[in-house]
């Protein structure tokens, strides 16, 4: 059973590794796809600046009120995601911030591929073993 298990993980980080060494993107795909989605629906909203880090985003609903120093938003998925929600983006595009400043360091590629770049090597035959 550990022999199984060693060589899934094996398996699992040569492929994770590969995969964030091909990808170009500066976040990871699936950050980038949720971002894409968040970005188009934010595009309907618009801003009512409070001051140089604070916006109320009015979305048609509850709306958002924003603070881009604090990462915070009052939708509360900035914050919980590390991400930036629909009106995160609508604050950070008037702005004229680069997203990716309030994006967190687990979705960047650079922390995908550190997190896969250790390579896990077969244990040998049992006969082989240095056993105290
Ligand atoms: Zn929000």
């Amino acid at each position: 059973m550990v022999e199984f298990i060693r060589e899934m993980l094996q398996k699992w980080f040569y492929k994770c590794h590969t995969k964030a060494e091909k990808t170009r993107t500066q976040l990871t795909p699936w950050a980038t796809e949720l971002i894409k989605e968040r970005n188009t629906y934010s595009k309907k909203y618009t801003v009512c600046p409070i001051d140089s880090v604070n916006f109320n985003v009015k979305d048609g609903n509850k709306d958002g009120l924003v603070n881009l120093s604090e990462k915070t938003c009052s939708c509360t998925k900035f914050q919980v995601d590390k991400l930036p929600c629909r009106h995160a983006l609508t604050a950070i595009r008037y702005a004229k911030k680069p997203f990716l400043d309030f994006c967190g360091d687990c979705y960047k590629t650079t922390s995908w591929l550190e997190a896969y770049s250790g390579n896990i090597f077969p244990v040998g035959h049992p006969s082989e073993w240095n056993i105290p």
